[in-house]
């Protein structure tokens, strides 16, 4: 069993109501033990910046799948809600993208799937959810806390947790 950091990311429709339920899609069609769940975060459009903001959160699981069956099941249940990758641009709007950040503590790059994620440390809205469950883990050197500490923040809030 692998311990892996999974962020969650959308800014199309009910993005909180679909993060619910694709957390438990995860851990259904992963076979995965869920281990924590960040607060939501409402966050500054990256990359692209003409678009709606997004809603970011983290979680950890801990699951029997090999990283490029994750991979595959991550895809399957972000089409599931609606994410079409054939009509999208790059970092553009999307319904839900789900990243796997970290695996254990592998890394590896293949042509589909590089582990530790490649852009995880230039970006607040994957480390500010993810120092609220793992800030001391020890991800290719660095922690989510000591990464944020460069970075800044500003534009992120932390939603309420919903009832
Ligand atoms: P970014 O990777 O910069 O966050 P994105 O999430 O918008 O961009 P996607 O369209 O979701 O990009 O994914 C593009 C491809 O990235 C996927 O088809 C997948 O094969 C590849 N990929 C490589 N490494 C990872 C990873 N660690 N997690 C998820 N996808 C990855
Ligand atoms: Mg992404
Ligand atoms: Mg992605």
């Amino acid at each position: 069993m692998a311990s892996v950091l999974i962020a969650l990311g959308g800014n199309v429709g009910d993005v909180r109501g679909t993060f619910r339920k694709a957390i438990s899609n995860i851990c259904g069609m992963a076979q995965a033990a869920l281990l924590a769940r960040s607060s939501d975060y409402a966050t500054p459009p990256w990359g692209d910046e003409q678009q709606d903001p997004f809603i970011n959160a983290a979680i950890e699981i801990e699951t029997a799948l090999d990283p490029h069956a994750l991979l595959f099941t991550l895809h399957k249940i972000e089409k599931k809600f609606g994410r079409d990758r054939a009509q999208e641009r790059r970092w553009g709007p999307r319904t839900l993208d789900l990243d796997i950040i970290a695996y254990g503590d592998e890394e590896f790059a293949t042509p589909d799937l590089t582990v530790p994620h490649p852009r995880l440390f230039e970006r607040a809205f994957v480390l500010v959810p993810l120092a609220e469950i793992a800030p001391d883990r020890l991800i290719a050197g660095q922690t989510p806390r000591t990464a944020l500490a460069g970075l800044s923040a500003e534009g992120i809030t932390r939603l309420d947790d919903l009832m």
